[in-house]
């Protein structure tokens, strides 16, 4: 894969025992080190005309203003220092290049994958919150749109929180789809069943709240019964993956139970869902707190566009998932 990286992203510094820190882009780096096939880039930040085209231009004066006098807590788990917008826009000028160069290429080796932090999917318009000042995601599916690369953007985020930023920013939008799998009651508590968009955007917004304790399983038959046949009828011209790594059964913030294979499986399901539907596939990095877990992560996603088979589980899911599932496609009419 092709990796997009900036050292400015090492500059958001967050203090002391904050999960979100700068050792997690350096764990990915080293998980990276010895693989075949890995080259990082290093894209333009994204300028103010692309951020303000998904955020509100007041909100974005004042996060420069704040990092601009040292940052501080803006809120108490959301925090920035001098360094965090130059990082903020590198994170998302890392994520433009992923959806551009996702539209240039076919989903094979040469994939990307954007690196950033601070990670995006929870700022919303006019706010930032759970450690995220800029939605990266949402500004590269925007901005390709703007230049007049893709008309239809299809998100699938796999972090295991809900995006609530992504979901709010294109909630009435019928030319990009949110779809999401999170623990259902986790933060930010968003992401039920029956948010599924308003007005042009009905339908365009699919949530997968699956019950704590969910594993490799559940994740793989929520994409195969629910969001690849709602992605595929979407018709997108980019696929853009927001991959955090959260979910996993060891990282130190949920209670989900994927493994490092699952990774593997997942992006699996995605290349062949971009093959099958001729459509641009590009990765950015949301959340992932466990340093071992997140650099296996990233690593296994790699390894599965270098040429890894990955292993199908062998569990079936748990008993909750299946009603959930027949609701929702129920609710979207998939046959
Ligand atoms: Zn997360």
């Amino acid at each position: 894969m092709r990796f997009g990286y900036s050292e400015l992203c090492l500059d958001h510094d967050t203090g002391e025992r904050h999960p979100e820190n700068p050792d997690r882009l350096r764990a990915i780096r080293e998980g990276l080190k010895r693989k075949h096939g890995v080259e990082y880039v290093e894209a333009d930040p994204a300028g103010r005309d692309a951020i303000d085209a998904v955020h509100d231009t007041d909100y974005v004066d004042e996060v420069v203003e704040f990092c601009e006098s040292g940052g501080g807590n803006w809120d108490p788990d959301t925090v920035a220092s001098g360094g965090t917008w130059a990082a903020a826009r590198a994170a998302a000028g890392q994520a433009q290049w992923a959806a551009k160069e996702g539209l240039a290429n076919d989903p094979g080796r040469r994939t990307p994958f954007a690196l950033g932090r601070p990670p995006g999917h929870h700022a919303v318009e006019a706010d930032a919150m759970g450690f995220c000042f800029v939605n990266n995601v949402a500004v590269a599916a925007q901005s390709v749109i703007d230049d007049g690369l893709a008309d239809r953007v299809a998100i699938f985020d796999w972090d295991v929180h809900h995006g609530n930023g992504t979901q709010d920013i294109f909630y009435d939008r019928g030319d990009v789809l949110y779809s999401s799998i999170h623990e259902d009651g986790l933060y930010p508590g968003t992401g039920a069943v029956d948010e599924t968009g308003e007005g042009d955007g009905e339908g365009a917004t699919l949530n997968v709240p699956l019950p704590a304790g969910a594993g490799d399983a559940d994740f793989l038959a929520a994409i195969d019964d629910v969001i690849s046949p709602v992605v595929d009828r979407f018709d997108a011209d980019l696929l853009l993956i927001s991959a955090g790594f959260d979910a996993h059964r060891h990282d130190p913030i949920s209670r989900m139970r994927v493994s490092t294979e699952g990774y593997a499986l997942m992006t699996q399901r995605m290349r062949t869902l971009a093959e099958m539907t001729d459509t641009g596939l590009g990765f950015v990095l949301e959340g992932g707190y466990g340093l071992d877990t997140l650099s296996e992560g990233v690593a296994m996603v790699h390894e599965t566009f270098d040429g890894r088979p990955p292993i199908e589980p062998d569990k079936d899911p748990e008993d909750r998932t299946e009603p959930l599932l027949t609701d929702l496609r129920e609710q979207f009419e998939l046959e």
